[in-house]
């Protein structure tokens, strides 16, 4: 049994970048949405992923206001 032929680690052709599909945004997809198994995930950031509940919307929205009030 030899480990010496391992040129491609396993699975590497499983990770595939997804950056943020918004128009100019260059921040890392995180968060993905697919409204079904038939449909391709679209990813996009954080900020601009549009499935956020209002709830959890919250915290961004006071950290973008803390961001303006401290730039004032
Ligand atoms: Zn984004």
């Amino acid at each position: 049994m030899s480990i010496t032929n391992r040129s491609a680690a396993p699975g590497a052709n499983v990770h595939f970048e997804h950056y943020c599909e918004e128009p100019g945004c260059k921040e890392w997809g995180g968060f993905g949405h697919s409204p079904s198994k038939a449909i391709p995930v679209r990813w996009w950031c954080w900020e601009h992923f549009p499935y956020k509940t209002y709830e959890q919307e919250q915290p961004l929205r006071r950290k973008l206001e803390a961001a303006e009030n401290h730039l004032k």
